[in-house]
């Protein structure tokens, strides 16, 4: 199938961007790379510093991964749950990710850690900001694979309105510079 042109960046904001169908060339290479990943480091709920159990599977990838428990939310080398290092970014996803990133405006991206959020129907990600990281001028590189999706953009203040956008299978969308730290989520 042929990418669809991105769409006017103008619709989100500076910072953002909506990079359709930018996947869909490498999705082969990309789904059979993540089987790798997730031998090595199966999906688990993860537990937020509250108590709860996140709806959404997890696992990581890259030098450091993402992880939550009973302590707080950090960035960790060790995939605690099977107490290794996480397997290294596959080539098939820096790629995807450096390319999206120069797309939208980041040419220097160079990404070290890839979270990989598993979403069954019924599940969803509650509005957060992704800011646990030590670098705020890296961009954040999303890849939709799978169902299609409801994604919520909000502002930089978690009460500002949220802009709904349809995320289907190869889409990619990315936020950085001014949109950083912009608010978002995953529908049910
Ligand atoms: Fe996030």
């Amino acid at each position: 199938m042929e990418p669809l042109a991105p769409l006017p960046r103008d619709i989100l904001g500076a910072g953002t961007a909506i990079l359709a169908g930018l996947a869909l060339d490498v999705e082969e290479e990309v789904l059979a790379s993540l089987k790798g990943v997730v031998v090595r480091s199966p999906f688990r709920n993860m537990v937020t510093p509250s108590g709860f159990r996140m709806s959404v599977a997890m696992s990581n990838c890259g030098s450091l991964g993402w992880v939550t428990d009973r302590t707080g939310y950090r960035y960790d080398g060790i995939d605690p749950e099977v107490n290794r290092p996480w397997a290294t970014m596959p080539t098939a996803f820096r790629e995807l990710a450096v390319s999206a990133a120069r797309e939208a405006g980041f040419p220097n991206f160079v990404p070290d850690a890839c979270l990989i959020n598993r979403y069954e129907p019924g599940t969803r990600l509650s509005l957060h900001q992704d800011k646990n990281e030590s670098d705020f001028t890296q961009p954040i590189v999303s890849v939709s694979l799978g169902l299609p999706a409801t994604f919520l953009f909000g502002g930089l203040e978690r009460r500002d309105k949220t802009q709904r956008i349809q995320v289907i299978h190869g889409d990619v969308l990315v936020w950085g510079g001014p949109a950083r730290l912009r608010y978002h989520a995953l529908r049910r």
